[in-house]
């Protein structure tokens, strides 16, 4: 139903879409999902053609969108797009925002738009709000005649841009409902979410956007539980990164503890997994520094705040030192202190690096 070639998108100098590839079959719900500023919403209007593409190809049931001779109003009709603000006239009551469209553009005569109005009106659950003016709605209810109203243009195809980010939070289920409902129907949706739970239980296929292309695509299977790129990885699980350099013998080990601190009472965690951090990394750079001089390390901590779950990475140029199967550690206290407090402690030599992963016990 939707196919897209090569399709690039630059504002200026800004290269937002790079290289955009995929079919989209009729039926398919696709979420797209992605950290903001990769150019989510700038993917739905370009096939919807709100932004004129930079390069590529779109086709929608086989018509070249792009090319000069193809109707545009005609190929727009065929798609629906509801925007994270709802895009409904305040001025109209929801009875004349769902029919001005059907009668002014379809030529449909008022008294069927206006049965069709009322049909969509009770498919939302809103249908006693029929002579109430927009503005008299909550969030919800606006966003739910927003897409009531998209539906009354009978579209083949609608284009969800973040449909539930602007909601009060107690608001999101009654309008995430209601496009369960639609896909229920066998409606061929792309929506833009950071809803992961519903993106999950909702969708066919799941994008992820990133760096100006489809990084990984999948079942939601696939993505939410088996992502295979890195930064997929990160996305999903909402893994929150802190990095060090460390390169000289005196470094400041308090400023190091006090930057770990804030940046775990950022996130929540809890007194104990970062008194466990403090103290893994304090013993890991003491055997370094003291047994191996070794004063170029990398460090990084990782949480998951899905998993809610912490990994060290300590990373160093430089000859092999494994501190596993070292001798002269054998009886130091810092080493089993360190194996008491994780779930796995891995050694790795790679490329003239040391390397060793850990997960801490939660
Ligand atoms: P997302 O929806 O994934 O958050 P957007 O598609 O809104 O990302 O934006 C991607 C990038 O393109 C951002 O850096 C944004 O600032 C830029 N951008 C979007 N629209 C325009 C525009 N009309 N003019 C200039 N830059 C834009
Ligand atoms: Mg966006």
């Amino acid at each position: 139903m939707i196919r897209i070639e090569g399709l690039s998108k630059k504002f200026g100098n800004l290269t937002v879409l790079k290289d955009i590839n995929t079919k989209i079959e009729q039926g398919e719900i696709i979420s797209i999902i992605g950290p903001s500023g990769t150019g989510k919403s700038t993917f739905l209007r370009c096939i919807n053609l709100l932004e004129t593409p930079s390069g590529g190809k779109i086709f929608i049931d086989n018509i070249d969108i792009l090319d000069k001779k193809t109707d545009v109003p005609k190929i727009r009709q065929k798609m629906g797009m509801v925007f994270q603000s709802f895009n409904i006239f305040s001025h109209l009551t929801v009875l004349e925002n769902l029919t001005i469209g059907p009668v002014k553009l379809l030529n449909i005569p008022f008294n069927e738009a206006k049965e069709k109005a009322m049909d969509l009106l009770k498919m939302v659950g809103l249908a006693e709000k029929a002579d109430f003016f927009a503005d008299e709605l909550s969030g919800g209810q606006k966003q739910r005649i927003a897409i009531a109203r998209c539906l009354s243009m009978n579209p083949e195809i609608i284009l969800f841009d973040e449909p539930t980010s602007a909601l009060d939070p107690t608001m999101v289920s009654e309008v995430l409902a209601v496009i369960r409902r639609l896909a229920k129907n066998g409606m061929t949706m792309l929506i833009v979410t950071h809803e992961m739970d519903f993106a999950k239980d909702v969708s066919t296929r799941v994008f992820y956007m990133d760096e100006g292309i489809i990084y990984e695509e999948g079942t939601p299977q696939d993505i939410f539980n088996n992502p295979k790129n890195e930064k997929t990885k990160s996305f999903i699980n909402r893994i929150r990164n802190l990095h060090f350099t460390i390169n000289t013998p005196n470094y400041d080990l308090y400023k190091l503890n006090a930057e770990i601190e804030y940046f775990f009472e950022k996130h929540i965690i809890s007194k104990r997994n970062t008194h466990s951090t403090l103290l893994v990394i304090e013993e890991l750079l003491t055997i370094y520094s003291n047994y191996f001089n070794v004063f170029n390390i990398e460090l990084i901590i990782e949480f998951s705040e899905k998993h809610n779950t912490i990994n060290i990475h300590f990373k160093y140029f430089g000859d092999e030192n494994n501190l596993l199967e070292s001798e002269e550690l054998e009886d130091e206290i810092s080493l089993s202190l360190i194996k008491n407090l994780c779930e796995s402690f891995d050694y790795i030599f790679e490329d003239n690096y040391n390397k060793i992963n850990i997960s801490l016990r939660n």
